[in-house]
């Protein structure tokens, strides 16, 4: 069973690179005679392309940065990697920290300024990294942590034997129980085959053989993974990067399931407050009831009225003629009532309308006789409350109401009463909390737009420009609820905090889990609010304390996890582990640091540590040094990628691995990356005489950028860095993406942010704001692209071969060759996207899903065909002794050489091999 897409994002990131440099090649022959023109060359964004590299690929993937450089592109890429800053000719970063500790531009600059200066993060690591390596072989660290034993247990390790699955070649290989073991080793040399495929699949597999009959049809169908013996192994967690599960609207606070008891937390112990007049609607006893009274009739206005009733609601807005009451009322010796508004004598009442809805009081008491006597009025009070049935209330000599007084939640000015709260009532998911014009969404997409009236939205719309009718198709706030996302009622309910403030669902959830976990500290509580707070405190403390210690103290609870990296993503999960105390359980990791700042990746391996010291075992594919020279074990496979990896080089602590000279990882942890690709960086322009060639953002407002100027020549690389959270993405991604790409369509080589707000496409969650001063430059560039590391496909049909538009060709090779003409097969019969050559079973994807109630979709091979996507006529038809399916199953490196007689192929296809992603096959998912 292997889920959708097995490429990594990674490798989806660098495909889509390939098939730039492939059009960047083209572009360079078209313009070779003349310069390069302006209208040539693109504003390229990537957000951390080194993401998951073993050192040997990142060079190659260097070189390939370098070379768009050359076709004239510019290049902005955020990056952490030290490694890829020091090559790049212009380095931003951001800073000092995360959040609202950050945003601003600390240095901008060439590296070597950046190192000259030391000042910064950044600057005082490249310092070192341009001095020497030297500095980076940190002492060799002997496992000392976590020798923790099971009780008789004989158990110590994970054993692996004779593991051949994918490419590994029958390698052995043990993994320490209670310890910290890395996997690591080129791209496609089998980490993950082994860490995922192996280790977490026969421990999904063990556990669910554990399960009821049910569960065990389905493990049947699962392949095995193909090794000899494995024993040993403990309850298995994989912590992957992938957000797999989780709705649109899914949110940092959801997944950690801290919503669920702040929504316990609100029905429990908040205070509603009347959304008009803000006023809170706190239930009081009796004996408040009467102090409250009394100072009522103390009021001048009160004073003066000459008539003082006192009444017991007893019919609240219900149908029906009403006789019965009415009878009960004159039996009870009640001479006046009051119906539908209308103080009556109690003899004179008539059958109502039985069909409309009354209101019926019952007059108790003129106080204004009986004031000054406290004890009467006490009793009096006691009665209404009695027949009311905790509620009553006081009308004037005008038979206006003066106040309503109850002992349960309501508003004293309009007697607007609530029911109890309901846990659900804040929970955006349930029709009782959620905001009813958006859903609970918060905004309004076009797909629910169709749904609701048009013209009502846009002129509730914030921001929007009603002349303006391409803002329809955009996403916008919504009007209601203004992103909070709960109705109006929800949305009014208060926590009381000290100092007389309150704080709203809504507004405690915008915050970071530190400010939110101070700010319940602040509670302001009685005795029985304090016993009900503090269980669930303790709960949402417990998951949100760890949220620092991996790096995430920079997210609101209310970010939604669409717009976290897969990094982030998979840290939230690393804290939400550490929070659950379990112990015996095999954790793996799918490179745990990536997007992490240096000095973040050392809180995650502390993190990991106390995970470690807790009596859990981890098992991490990464290449991070750090991680490495904290391990107890690593495990180094290779040498190479696809047929020419999955042997275990080498096994041991980093030290063993360093002196073994058949390891690839030991060797660059031991001297570095060299960087032969250019051995100096590229000139920068003159920014007096030549404006041209610069790029210039200033002013920005945006998240956490307030005020600051950046720029950055073009036809450079430049790379963006600092610590997570310091607001890199939000900078090149959102903001200066979206600006540019503007600037280009409107030809403005000097843009507002004003002309932006109104016009260009809006950034979801600041419709209509100002986010910049000026964008100068910008309009020069053909396009702007991103490069993001989404899959390159949604359905198994999607494949390298077929993004990259080779198999175009590759088909109109097949077509052309004797056999096929003589068959009368033109191009399209050798695609598995049309019906008449593709297998009928699996229509032509090779695998079919298999669906399972209690897991994520699956796939397995198909029976007719074995993943080979055709049918037997097409199988026949064979060039060298190869069919069409037979190519799709080769990687890259072995179809250049079998196509080397054809120059565009086989070019294409060592463009794959030199980015380091010779591996891959042409036809993998
Ligand atoms: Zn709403
Ligand atoms: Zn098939």
């Amino acid at each position: 069973g292997q889920p959708l897409n097995t490429l990594s994002g990674g490798e989806s990131q660098r495909l889509k690179l390939v098939k730039y440099l492939r059009a960047g090649a083209n572009l360079k022959r078209n313009t070779s005679k003349s310069s390069i023109p302006d209208s040539g060359s693109s504003l390229i964004l990537l957000d951390e392309p080194t993401t998951g590299l073993h050192k040997h690929d990142v060079k190659c993937l260097l070189a390939a940065l370098q070379q768009i450089v050359d076709h004239g592109h510019s290049l902005i890429v955020i990056e952490h990697n030290l490694d890829v800053l020091k090559s790049a000719d212009w380095i931003i970063e951001l800073g000092p920290e995360a959040g609202s500790k950050g945003g601003r531009l600390v240095f901008q600059g060439s590296p070597a300024a950046c190192a000259a200066s030391a000042k910064t993060e950044t600057g005082k690591y490249l310092a070192r990294e341009l001095e020497s390596h030297q500095s980076l072989l940190a002492a060799e660290n002997q496992a000392n942590y976590g020798t923790k034993e099971v009780n008789g247990s004989s158990e110590r390790e994970l054993r692996i034997l004779g593991a051949r699955e994918h490419n590994l070649k029958n390698i052995d290989v043990s993994i320490p129980h209670y310890s910290l073991s890395v996997v690591t080793g080129v791209s496609g040399s089998g980490k993950s085959t082994l860490a995922f495929d192996i280790a977490f699949g026969e421990g999904q597999r063990r556990f669910m053989e554990s399960m009821s009959p049910y569960a065990r049809q389905f493990v049947e169908q699962l392949p095995r993974p193909d090794l000899d013996q494995l024993n040993g192994i403990q309850p298995t967690v994989a912590i992957e990067q992938r957000v797999t599960r989780g709705s649109r609207k899914s949110t940092v606070a959801t997944i950690t399931e801290v919503a669920q008891y702040l929504r316990l937390l609100y029905s429990r112990l908040g205070v509603p407050h009347n959304p008009d007049t803000g006023e809170p609607m706190l239930s009081q006893s009796a004996i408040e009831l009467e102090k409250r009274l009394q100072s009522i009739l103390r009021k001048p206005a009160v004073r003066k009225s000459e008539q003082l009733l006192l009444c017991s609601p007893v019919i609240r807005n219900r149908k029906g003629h009403h006789q019965p009451i009415a009878n009960w009322i004159a039996n009870h010796g009640y001479e006046m009532m009051r119906v539908d508004g209308e103080i009556i004598l109690t003899e004179d009442f008539e059958k109502l309308d039985r069909y409309r809805e009354h209101n019926i009081e019952i007059v108790i008491a003129n106080l204004n006789s009986i004031r000054g006597a406290k004890a009467k009025i006490k009793s009096v009070l006691q009665e209404a409350l009695l027949r009311g049935k905790g509620t009553a209330l006081l009308l004037d000599d005008q038979e206006e109401i003066v106040s309503w007084l109850s002992t349960h939640r309501m508003d004293p000015r309009t007697g607007q009463a609530l029911p109890e709260l309901d846990p659900k009532d804040f929970s955006f998911n349930s029709s009782k909390g959620w905001c009813p014009t958006c859903r609970g969404h918060g905004r309004i997409y076009p797909w629910m737009r169709e749904q609701l009236d048009d013209d009502e939205l846009l002129k509730k719309s914030i921001g929007a420009d009603a002349s303006d009718d391409d803002e329809s198709e955009e996403i916008i706030i919504c009007p209601d609820c203004r992103g909070d996302r709960l109705n109006r009622t929800s949305r009014n309910v208060f926590l009381p905090l000290r100092a007389n403030r309150w704080i709203s669902l809504p507004q405690l959830l915008s915050l970071t889990p530190r400010a939110l976990l101070n700010t319940l500290d602040r509670l302001k509580l009685d005795t029985r609010g304090k016993l009900i707070a503090t269980d669930i405190v303790d709960q949402i403390r417990e998951r949100l304390q760890f949220m620092d210690r991996v790096g995430l103290e920079y997210l609101s609870l209310d970010r939604t996890t669409q717009t976290l990296s897969g990094g982030e993503a998979q840290r939230i999960r690393l804290a939400a582990q550490l929070g659950s105390n379990l112990a015996g359980v095999l954790y793996i990791l799918d490179e745990p640091s990536i997007g992490l700042h240096a000095r973040d990746g050392d809180r995650l391996i502390d993190t990991l540590k106390s995970l470690r010291s807790k009596g859990n075992t981890l098992l991490v594919v990464e290449h991070d040094e750090a991680m490495m020279e904290n391990a107890d074990r690593i495990i180094d496979l290779g040498p190479g990628a696809g047929t020419q990896g999955g042997e275990l080089i080498a096994e041991g602590t980093l030290g063993q691995l360093k002196r073994n000279r058949a390891s690839l990882t030991g060797k660059y942890l031991k001297k570095g990356i060299t960087h032969p690709i250019r051995g100096h960086h590229r000139k920068l322009p003159s920014r007096a005489s030549d404006q041209n060639s610069w790029v210039e953002l200033s002013g920005t407002n945006f998240r956490n950028l307030k005020n600051q100027s950046i720029r950055f020549p073009r036809e450079r690389l430049i790379m963006v860095c600092g610590s997570s959270g310091a607001g890199k993405s939000s900078l090149v991604r959102d903001l200066l993406g979206n600006a540019a790409i503007y600037a280009i369509k409107a030809k403005k080589s000097n843009l507002s942010g004003k002309l932006f707000a109104k016009k260009g496409k809006p950034i979801e969650g600041e419709e209509g704001s100002i986010l910049f001063a000026q964008l100068t430059g910008a309009h020069q560039f053909r396009s702007v692209l991103e490069v993001d590391q989404s899959p390159i496909g949604k359905t198994p049909r999607s494949t390298p071969a077929t993004y990259l538009g080779v198999f175009d060709i590759i088909r109109q090779f097949f077509a052309s060759l004797p056999e096929a003409k003589m068959r009368g097969y033109k191009p399209g019969r050798f695609s598995f996207n049309t019906p008449h050559g593709r297998c009928p079973t699996c229509s032509g994807a090779g695998r079919v899903k298999l669906e399972m109630s209690f897991m994520p979709d699956t796939y397995i091979s198909c029976d007719k065909c074995k993943g080979r996507r055709y049918d037997a006529e097409i199988e026949d038809l064979l060039w060298n002794g190869k069919s069409i399916a037979d190519v799709l199953k080769m990687s890259f490196e072995e179809a250049a050489k079998f196509f080397s007689f054809h120059t565009q192929l086989s070019g294409l296809m060592q463009l794959m091999v030199e980015t380091g992603l010779g591996y891959i096959k042409l036809g993998q998912y």
